[in-house]
């Protein structure tokens, strides 16, 4: 059993993964401000013994004697990040700082949740983890994608230069149960439109590409990053299976059997033309591919999401 430190635990992400090590029997410390995560993401799993839940910034120094750390703590959706950018900052770069401290202190071993954000707008395609990006420093997801860069950097700089025990997950877009209503990614926006009979809102002309990573999957590459020895990554976690936006679009109204129209509204500034995982680094070091197909995927978000409109 590992005492472990989830921050962001109270996200969409967070809390699969707090239920993931709740369920493999560890001791889960789940610290959050509830920025853009929520307390009932986590309300079944309040009096479970293993579990403490700690409303807290990440930003601010902390200590607890831990063997294990994730840090998940940093808004993730353009309308949250974008909301206020200096925040942001400050949250991936003071954030991973506390952790990196606390692992130093404790001889913890850290996990960073980076993201496919750190290359940008890609000129290579597929993105393996060679790639150094194509990120514009002064654009408006800049505060996201360079405040995700440093933290990387500052994870290498405390390992080469401390010793710390770090690893870096790159994670591409991911979908599932628990998503934040309100938060403007493509799945959410989508089926929520679709179930209220509302017009699919599509930025641009729908060929703008990303591959789609059902939250399962993702937690399975987390915990298999977590428990492998002698690898920092950073390694890419998400599902190499590439569709347009509009090919989304069409998939989610034919599976609700909805009566909405797609509508194109104008396209949003630096957004990634495209943007696929070369996960053959992870299939190599972990043993690890996705298992489920978007299809099977959405219909488990779909199914989540009649329930809680
Ligand atoms: P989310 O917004 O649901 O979760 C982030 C959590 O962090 C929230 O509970 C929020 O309240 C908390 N938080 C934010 N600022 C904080 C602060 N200063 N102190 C303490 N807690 C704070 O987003 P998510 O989709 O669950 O993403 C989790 C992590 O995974 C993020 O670091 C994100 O960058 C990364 N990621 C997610 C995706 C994805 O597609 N979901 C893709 C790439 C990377
Ligand atoms: N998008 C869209 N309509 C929406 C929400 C998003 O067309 O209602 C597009 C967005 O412009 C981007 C893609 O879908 O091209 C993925 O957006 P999301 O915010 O989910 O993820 P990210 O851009 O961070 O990969």
């Amino acid at each position: 059993m590992k005492k472990v430190l989830v921050t962001g635990g109270a996200g969409f992400v967070g809390s699969h993964l707090c239920d993931r090590l709740i369920r493999d029997g560890h001791e889960v410390i789940c610290l959050d401000n509830l920025f853009t995560g929520s307390q009932k993401n986590i309300q079944h799993l309040i009096e479970h013994p293993n579990f403490t839940f700690i409303k807290r910034d990440i930003q601010l120094p902390f200590f607890a004697k831990v063997d294990w750390i994730f840090n998940l703590a940093c808004p993730a959706s353009p309308v949250h990040y974008q909301h206020d950018p200096v925040a942001t900052v400050r949250t991936n770069v003071l954030g991973i700082m506390t952790c990196l401290d606390l692992a130093k202190v404790t001889g913890a071993r850290l996990l960073q949740a980076s993201t496919s954000e750190v290359y940008g707008d890609p000129e290579q395609h597929p993105q393996n983890e060679k790639y150094w990006g194509n990120v514009n420093p002064i654009s408006r997801r800049a505060c996201y994608d360079e405040g995700k860069r440093c933290a990387e950097t500052l994870c290498f700089d405390y390992h080469r230069e401390f010793g710390v025990d770090v690893k870096i997950v790159r994670i591409f877009n991911t979908y599932g149960p628990r998503m934040a209503m309100h938060d403007g990614r493509v799945v959410s926006n989508f089926i929520l439109q679709a179930l209220r009979g509302e017009d699919i809102t599509i930025y641009g002309d729908g060929s703008y590409t990303r591959s789609f990573q059902y939250i399962d999957d993702l937690i399975e590459g987390m915990m298999c990053m977590m428990q492998s020895e002698n690898f920092t990554g950073p390694v890419n976690i998400g599902n190499p299976g590439e569709f347009s936006i509009l090919e989304l679009a069409n998939m989610v109204v034919e599976m609700t059997g909805s009566s909405s129209k797609i509508t194109h509204l104008p396209a949003v500034a630096d957004d990634p033309k495209q943007r696929r995982a070369d996960i053959a680094l992870a299939k190599e070091k972990l043993d690890w591919e996705p298992t489920v197909q978007l299809h099977d995927g959405l219909f488990k978000t779909i199914d989540y999401f009649k329930q809680v409109i």
